[in-house]
């Protein structure tokens, strides 16, 4: 069990301890949730997106556009743009989000369970790839490379039909990556040899050495307790606050409660009050302070970068 008096101060640990915090350097992915909502209620989902979970509503274009335009006007290092939901295919206007990143000329991912509501806009997907070769990747989140983990967790008869849609993304030559899961007794090179096997076997060619393009990530539990994160942290780890993910992104995203999108530290904490950086891309750039166990159980001692 987590101790509860960890986590408290943002400044200082349960211990007594300063906090480790973590500076923006340079804005390199702009993330957006799309809308917490979801047709699958993974058990393990972070952001818990479930088919009536809506405290994340959809954002639509005309929201994102500002924050498009900003990294211009400020002339930001900007390169690439990620859609994250939930599942992003579910938002009305997900083909509008994505002309206006990729008309823009932004590297565009799109992190999508694969599941049912892509199919319905395969046509246009086959047109934006075709209008912005090489700009918009889908990134498949397959749980587990074994059917029955990969259910346990999704949902019986998700499987095969995530398998097929990701057969056919590959098969129409979009730029593919696949996001998998490793279990806390799962060695990460099994893991990797465990999906590349099963890709191999579905006639799915990507370079699964690559960690960009078959993402592992460790499987994170809310329960287990994990130490906090402090200044003296990073030179015993032999890590670096440059590495971490709120050094180099923030996340937008459209609370069901206010009239206007937020940007926030990370795409991991949609719902702290505490990680949410200002209205614009401009106020957003300020320290982090790793006031939550994610922070220490997912980016700092799990290695995981979701970008
Ligand atoms: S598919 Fe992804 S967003 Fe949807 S519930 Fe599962 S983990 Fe969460
Ligand atoms: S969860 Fe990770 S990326 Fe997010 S604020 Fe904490 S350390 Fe930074």
């Amino acid at each position: 069990m987590l101790n509860a008096e960890k986590f408290q101060d943002p400044l200082v640990t349960a211990k007594g301890e300063t906090r480790a915090s973590v500076e923006l350097k340079e804005l390199k992915t702009l993330w957006f949730n799309t809308g917490t909502q979801c047709n699958l209620s993974c058990d393990n989902c972070y952001i818990e997106s479930n088919p009536t979970n809506d405290r994340l509503s959809y954002i639509t274009a005309a929201e994102v556009a500002p924050y498009l335009d900003e990294i211009g006007s400020l002339d930001l290092p900007t390169k690439e743009i990620g859609l994250t939901g939930g599942e992003p295919f579910l938002n009305p206007e997900i083909i509008q989000i994505l002309e206006s990143s990729l008309s823009r000329g932004f590297k565009t991912l799109v992190l999508t369970n694969a599941y049912r509501m892509m199919n319905r806009k395969k046509e246009q997907l086959v047109e934006l790839n075709q209008k912005y070769p090489g700009l918009l990747t889908l990134r498949v989140s397959l749980d587990h490379f074994r059917k029955e983990v990969h259910e346990q967790e999704r949902g019986e008869g998700t499987f095969e039909p995530t398998l097929k849609a990701t057969k056919w993304i590959f098969d129409n030559n979009i730029p593919l990556a696949v996001a998998g899961r490793a279990l806390v007794d799962e060695d990460m090179n099994e893991s990797r040899q465990g999906y590349k096997q099963l890709l191999t076997e579905q006639g799915i060619s990507i370079d699964t050495e690559d960690p960009q393009t078959l993402v592992i990530f460790p499987e994170m539990s809310d329960k287990r307790d994990v130490p906090e994160i402090t200044t003296a942290c990073w030179d015993i780890l032999g890590k670096s606050p440059d590495d971490i993910m709120c050094a180099s992104s923030r996340m937008v995203v459209k609370r069901k409660q206010h009239q206007k999108p937020k940007v926030l530290a990370c795409t991991l904490l949609a719902y702290d009050e505490q990680f949410v950086m200002g209205d614009t891309l401009e106020t957003s750039h300020k320290s982090v302070q790793l006031n939550h166990k994610f922070c220490a159980q997912f980016c700092v001692l799990g290695g995981a970068s979701c970008s």
